[in-house]
Formats: C-alpha cells, structure tokens, sequence
C-alpha cells in the first residue's frame, strides 16, 4: 500500500465510550427522542379516556338499573295493593247494602238475633273466609265498626278496652269519608308481620270497614328481583318511614324517620333532592350512593339504592392497574430504547473517535473477514482509499497482493505474512491485537495494527480493525534516541573503565614512592630529610585519598557500590580513626576530645571498613575547617534498644569551625560542591566527601545529621545499626590509648623468620624493591621475579612459604602464572598460599581473587602494617623467630 507522511502523534484512544444519556438522545435526534413523552401521554390519555367512558356507561347503568328495579317493584306492588284496595271496595258496597236494608229497624232490633249486627259479623266472617282463601290469601280478615260496634270477621275478641272510634283506621277513614284510606303499616307483634290495614267509611258517616293485610307478599315482590349489582339494595318504605320490604330482610319494620344515622334515614333525607326522573347521589359515611325512587299511589316509595363505589372500585381498580402496566411497559420500552441507543450511540460515539483518529492514522479500515470486504472509516491516502474502493469482496486477494509489490527490505516478507488474512485465525488465536513496522512503498517506514473487534461464536475472527501509521520520523526520533543512550552506555563504560585504570595507573606509582618514602623515613636520621620526607609521607596520603574518594564516588554512581559486613574489633578501628586524626588535628594546635562510651561492645559485625570511612571523612572534614579549639569524637550507643544483638552506634563529630550558613547546609552533599568556597580555597578537598559519606549511610540504612552555627562551629551525627557479636564491653579506651599510642611511635616488626622464604613477582622493579625494603627487618628470605615465566620457573625449583603475584604484568598476568605453578607437575608450589597484589581497589575485587585461586589480595600501595599481618598468618608457625605484640 502506498502511503503520505500525514501522521500526528499517536495519543488517540479507542476505548469503550461511557454514554451519557444526552449522548443517547443526540444520538436519536430530538424527533426520535420526542417519541417518548408522546408516546407516554398518548397511552395516559386512552387509558383516562377508557376509565371516562367506563365510569359514565357505569353510572348510567346503575341509574338504568335503579330505575328498572324500582319502576319494576313498584308496578308489582301497586298491582297487590289494587286488589286489596278491590277487595275492601266490594265489602263496603255490601255492608252498605246490609244497612240500607235494615233501616228502620230499632237499636234492639239491631242488635237481637237476625238484626243487622248479626248479618253484618256473618257477612264479615263469610266474606274474610273468602278472602283469605281467594283474593288475598295474605289478609288476616274485615272488619268494620257499625253503630259504634266492633265486628271482626277472623273470629278476634278485642276485649271490653278496646275502642275501634278511637283507632286510626276508624278516625282516618271517619275524617276522609267516600275514599279508601290506607293507614300506616305496623309490626304487628301477634303475626311478626307488618301489616296494612285499608279502610273505608260507609255513607251513614259513622259506619267503617278495614282490611288487614300482612305486607310479605311485598317482601316477596322485593326478593323475587335479584339486582344486577351485589351493593343494590331495593325496599318500599311507606310514608310514615316504616320499612315494608327490604332486600334486607331484617331492615322490614323498621321506621328510618327514627333510625338517625343509618343508611335508611340518609335515603329519606335525601329523597327530596331527587330529578324528575326520581334520581338522586348522595354521600353517606365513606361511600356514595344513587339512588331511583318510584312514589307509589298510596303515598309510598319504592326505592332502589346502589353504592356505587363498591361498583366503582374494581373499575378504579382496573384504571390503576392499567396505568401502572402502561407505565410499566412504558418503562420496558423506554429501557429498550435507552439499551439500544445507548448501543447505537456508543457505536456513533466509536465510530467519531475512529474518525478523528483516523487523522492520526493514514488508514483506519474495518475489515470483515468472514464476508471478505473492507468498510473503509477514514482514509488520508488516496491511493489507500482507491484500493479500498476496488475491493469486492476479494479484500485478502486485494491486500496481499497489495503488500506482494512491496519494494525488496528485510522487513518485505513479515510484511507480507502480516497482512495475509487468510491465516490471521491461527495468529491471533490468543491474542486480540498485532502490530508490525515494515518500509513501505516510498522509503516510508509503517507501523500496521490488527484489532480483532468481533469474533464468531465459535472464536473465529469475523472483524478486524486496520490501522496504518506513518511511523518514518518516530523511527528516527527512535533511532537517535539509541543511538545516543548507547553511546551513553559505551561513555560510562569507557569512564568506568578510565577510573579503573587511572587507579591502577596512579596507585603503582604511589606504591613507589610512598614505599621509597618509608625506607627513607626507616632508615634515615637527618632530621631535615626525615622533614621533607614526611611531607612527602603527607602529599602521598593526600593524592591516595583522593584517589580513594574518586574511585567511591564512581563506585556510587556506578552502582557498584556495596556493604560487605565482616566481623571486627572496635578497639581496633577507634584505633586506626584517632591514629588517623591524632597527627592531624595536633598539627594544627587542636585539641582532640574523645568520648567514647566504655560499655561499647569490642566485637561487632559491619562493613568496618565502610564505618572508619564515613567516620574518617567527618572526623578529617572537622580537623579541616577549624583553625582553633578543638574537635570531640563521641561514640555511644542506645542502651534502650538491644535488639536480636543488635545496637545502635550513634556517633557524633563536634568541631569548634568555621560552621556553615543555614543557606548553605543543602549544598553540603551535592557532588563536587564546596561550601563558602572563597573563605575554603586554601583547604584542599573536592566536595565529594560529604556525598559519599551520605550515600554510604544511606546504604546503611541511616542519614547524616548536621547542626552548625556559623563562626562558631558544627556537629555532624548518626546513627548506625551494628550486629553485637560478644557483649565483652571495650573498657577505658583513652587510657589504653595513650599506653598504645606511646608505644607505636617507634617501628618495630610484627616478627622476625629469617628461615622463611617468600616470592614476589612484579613487573615494576620499585615495586620490588619497596617490597623487599619493607620486609627487610623481618629477616624474611625474599626472591624476586620481573615476569610471569621467570616466576613459574623459580617456583619449579623452589619451595616457597608465601608468593606475592601482581595482576596486571605484560605476557603472562598473575592469574595465569598462578595456574600454571598450580598446574605443574611435580611442582613444589601446587599447595604454597598466594597472595595477589594490585591496584584495583574497585568492589568485587575480593571475590574476583579468591576465585582465580590466590588465597589472599593487599592493595597496592602496600601498607607495611598489613603485608606483615598477612605474612605472619600465612607462614607455618615454626618459621616465626621473635613476635611483637602477639
Ligand atoms: P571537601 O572535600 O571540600 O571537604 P566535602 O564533601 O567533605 O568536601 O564537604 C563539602 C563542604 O562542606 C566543604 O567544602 C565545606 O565547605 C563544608 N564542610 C564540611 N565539613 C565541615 C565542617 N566540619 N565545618 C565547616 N564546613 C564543613
């Protein structure tokens, strides 16, 4: 494929967008999303509409209900009243008949037998009998008063109390004389029953006929209609109140006029407010009711009440329901939208980050494998987009052969594999993205990618998304930014390499002259020359700590550095720190104050070498930078934490200096930095003290505290843990010193063993000669060699006690003599103990040694002290003549 050098930087990102829900609406467009709030009223509005309509044809059922009820009871019962209304009329036509007949007659005759009281009790009696058996099986019989005498045709004894003028169906019918008078129902308490009682007054005036009817029939009229609704009650209440039927049976009797706060009583307030229709709503308790009320002729109501919130309740009920399962689809639905648009603009959402990336890519192709096209998302390249456009659905054909005319590089052919797709299933069968970089078309550089987007279900890729990047500068960049680290690499390799050198290079030197030096200064006893060679003892040990610190400092930065804890004795190094300092600060008229805790333990376990470092490079700083006064070493340690055998050494500097400005203590640690250096130019130093001494307790696991005062002096302190191998206390250590250092003043030898035989092979002849010269008051017998062979052949024909071997010699090195006396044959040597001399001081030198086979190594320039601690350990015991201080 050929590409142009459009590319920005690479910071775009395709991860899976977090939508939000204006996203989603954005994503519909604000037609779409205005479906939602319709689609919610719309739904609201049937369902209102329904539940309008539901209501409406309800309660104009009930009402419908109601009137059919009431028009239906009321027809029934006018119809059972007519017929005793008939049958009443008849008797008072034949009683006035009767007594039409028998005028004339006097009271006697009236009331003798066969007088007109007579066939008037026999017409009652026969008639009743009729009734009861005919017409109205309900009637308990007539009955009538004539001439002021009570006449019952049931055969009933009123007794002598009773008055019939007085009663009302007497009075009433009396007072309305011609017409039938209905007087009110009561219970009556022989029968249980209510009973009507009709009445008539004859045309004499005075004479009056009654009808008892019992009113079940009308209970019966009122059960035989079952109402449409189970809260329908229908009931006929006669005018003065009195209950003659009721659905409810137990209601029959009762007089709503009286029965304040009940249903009965609300329905008689109310019957007043009734339509002309006779309909009527009204509320009673919680509930409310319609009623539809028929008068009937005789003064009565016949009543039909619904409590229609009990009917309206299942329809409020089913509105609720209807409203909550449309908002509950309502819901769905609007979930199924939010899921799918979330979907839909997450994939609108992609899709724009693939666009805008796309600008950073030269090519950003959806490719289907399975369909074997390509959806092009963005194309910078034309001629991308016009191989794209060719594809038809031969997109692996397309694209191989796209990548098979690709100029020859190294990187054609993986090129090549990369984007055959017709392998990518074996590719990428655990892993979703590749990349590869190859040279394109047009000497440009491209980096490809392959994500798979989608799979199969059975893990076949299906779609995979392909990006291009012209990557030509970032290679460059790249390229340049190597080539400079490992030109950075091979510089500190070389100046790693220049310190170790220029160590080996300065120390052999050194070696020379600080080793002529002490042969003039033991030898000599001119004053003036023991003088100037002591200035040269000086300026040596100057130029070898200087050496030291810039070997320290290139170990530090090398990394190279490391804590070699050994077991050592304390008394031995507070020794060789106050050897160190003692000249030092008495040279300059100082006082050496020494603080030195007797309970210290003597045998603990540290890198004492490392310990008398940092202590040295504080105690030599505090002698420097004070002209008068003096300078206390303190050292003690924390008795509250005894710890495993472990302590902590706290040591402490005090000098009565020049102290340092507050502004100037952070610079105090900083790499070749110097303090105030105008006021310090005349103190020699390279700054690289102070940081070494850091960077060694930070190794240590500890940190360098300074307090000073300006002009007046400073205190450097720390703390160190150390491991406590006898708790054996070191005692008054200023008085054994001052014994010590009375008695070291002088040189004296460790031994004398002039039986033992030592060979020692440089190629340095000084260095052999300072050797010897140190040696000489030993009384050891020494043999010399200039070189490797001379060496192997000396020791082919010698036994020696000890062979001291330089490292670095021309033709054979000291490694290689070693094995070689080692290796001879018949060699007296093969067990003789070796010792390796050299300069390098540089860490891992110990190890190095041992495992080149020598027993032992001394750095040059060699201390006298220590090569004769190391002879006298490696000669057999019965060579030592005379030990000094065993
Ligand atoms: P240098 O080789 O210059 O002594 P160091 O790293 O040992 O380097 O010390 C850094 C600087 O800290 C010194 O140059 C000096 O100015 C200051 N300094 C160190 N110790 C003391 C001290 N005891 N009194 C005053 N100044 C000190």
């Amino acid at each position: 494929m050929t590409e142009t050098p459009q590319n920005k930087s690479d910071n775009s990102s395709l991860k899976t967008p977090k939508v939000s829900f204006r996203e989603i609406i954005r994503s519909y467009g604000l037609k779409r999303a205005a479906v939602f709030p319709i689609v919610a009223l719309v739904f609201i509005a049937i369902i209102l509409t329904y539940h309008f309509l539901l209501y409406n044809y309800t309660k104009t059922s009930i009402l419908e209900e109601g009137r059919l009820n009431a028009g239906q009871i009321s027809q029934e019962v006018e119809l059972y009243m007519s017929s005793g209304t008939d049958t009443l009329k008849r008797c008072a036509y034949s009683m006035e008949k009767m007594l039409a007949d028998g005028r004339g007659h006097d009271e006697a005759g009236d009331k003798g037998p066969g007088g007109t009281h007579d066939k008037v009790l026999q017409y009652l009696t026969e008639e009743t009998d009729v009734i009861q058996h005919s017409i109205l099986p309900e009637s308990t019989g007539v009955y009538a008063c004539v001439h002021e005498e009570y006449h019952d045709g049931s055969g009933w004894d009123p007794g002598p109390d009773y008055v019939p003028m007085e009663r009302p169906w007497y009075t009433e019918a009396v007072d309305d004389p011609g017409k039938i008078v209905l007087v009110n129902p009561y219970l009556d308490l022989y029968s249980g029953d209510i009973v009507m009682t009709l009445s008539k007054c004859l045309e004499d005036g005075k004479s009056v006929v009654a009808l008892d009817i019992t009113l079940g029939r009308i209970q019966e009229i009122i059960e035989s209609h079952t109402p449409k609704y189970e809260s329908t009650i229908n009931m006929v209440v006669a005018g003065n109140g009195v209950v003659v039927a009721n659905t409810i049976s137990s209601e029959r009797g009762k007089d709503y006029n009286d029965e304040n706060g009940t249903l009965g009583h609300a329905i008689l307030s109310e019957l007043s407010t009734a339509d002309s229709g006779g309909n009527f709503d009204f509320a009673f308790q919680n509930g409310s009711y319609t009623a539809c009320a028929v008068p009937l002729s005789n003064g009565w109501y016949c009543i039909s009440v619904t409590d229609s919130e009990i009917v309206y309740r299942p329809i409020n009920l089913m509105m609720l329901l209807s409203i909550a399962a449309s908002i509950l689809t309502l819901a769905v639905f609007l979930m199924i939208m939010f899921y799918s648009g979330r979907r839909e603009a997450a994939s609108k959402h992609m899709q724009s980050l693939l666009i805008s990336s796309a600008d950073i890519y030269m090519s950003l192709c959806d490719l289907d494998v399975i369909d074997n096209s390509v959806t092009e998302i963005k194309n910078v390249n034309p001629a991308i987009a016009k191989a794209c456009a060719s594809v038809n659905h031969n997109m692996k054909e397309v694209f191989l052969s796209i990548m098979q005319g690709l100029p020859d590089s190294p990187t054609k052919q993986a090129a090549i594999d990369f984007t055959d797709l017709r392998t990518i299933d074996d590719r990428m069968i655990d892993t979703d993205t590749a990349t590869i970089e190859y040279l394109s078309y047009g000497n440009i550089w491209v980096r490809a990618r392959l994500i798979v987007s989608e799979r199969t279900k059975d893990g076949k890729v299906s779609h995979v998304l392909w990006m291009l990047e012209n990557i030509t500068k970032e290679r460059e960049e790249r390229e340049s930014l190597i080539d400079m680290s490992e030109r950075a690499v091979a510089a500190s390799e070389a100046k790693s390499a220049f310190l170790s050198n220029m160590s080996h290079e300065i120390r052999t030197p050194i070696n020379a002259v600080l080793g002529m030096n002490e042969m003039i200064l033991r030898e000599c006893d001119d004053d003036n020359i023991v003088t100037y060679s002591n200035n040269i003892k000086s300026a040596g040990n100057s130029l070898l700590s200087l050496i030291n610190d810039i070997l320290d400092f290139s170990k530090i930065e090398s990394g190279k550095m490391e804590i070699i804890p050994v077991d050592y004795d304390f008394v031995s190094l507070l020794n060789d720190l106050v050897n160190m300092i003692k000249m030092r600060v008495e040279a300059k008229g100082l006082e050496l104050i020494l603080d030195i805790d007797p309970e210290i333990p003597r045998s603990l376990y540290g890198d004492e070498v490392r310990v008398k470092q940092i202590i040295t490079n504080i105690l030599t700083n505090a002698a420097k930078y004070t002209d008068q006064g003096s300078v206390t070493l303190k050292i003690s340690y924390d008795k509250r934490l005894k710890v495993n055998d472990c302590l902590i050494l706290m040591v402490s500097v005090k000098d009565t200096g020049i102290g340092i400005k507050k502004e100037d203590l952070p610079k105090l640690f900083g790499e070749f930095e110097r303090v105030d250096e105008k006021r310090n130019r005349n103190i020699e130093g390279t700054g690289l003290g102070m940081s070494i001494t850091k960077n060694l307790l930070s190794m240590m696991g500890s940190s360098l505290n300074v307090e000073s005062e300006y002009g007046k002096g400073s205190e450097f302190s720390f703390k160190i843990v150390q491991t406590v191998r006898k708790w054996d206390p070191i005692g008054d250590y200023k008085a054994a010193m001052l014994l010590f250092s009375s008695e070291k003043n002088k040189y004296v030898p460790k031994f004398t063993a002039s039986l033992a035989h030592i060979l020692v092979v440089d190629d340095t002849y000084v260095n052999l000669v300072v050797f010897k010269g140190l040696l000489t008051r030993t009384e050891v017998q020494i043999d010399t060699a200039d070189n490797g062979r001379r060496a192997i052949e000396m020791a082919s024909e010698k036994k020696y006690d000890i062979i001291f071997l330089d490292h670095m010699m021309p033709d054979k090195d000291g490694i290689e003599t070693l094995h070689d006396i080692r290796s001879k044959a018949g060699s007296p040597n093969r067990d003789t103990p070796a010792v390796c001399l050299t300069a390098n001081a540089l860490s891992g030198a110990k190890e190095f040694y041992m495992e080149a086979g020598f027993n032992d190594y001394l750095t040059k320039p060699i201390d006298s002290q220590q090569l004769e601690e190391m002879i006298y350990n490696f000669l057999p015991k019965e060579l030592i003549e005379t030990v000094d201080n065993p």
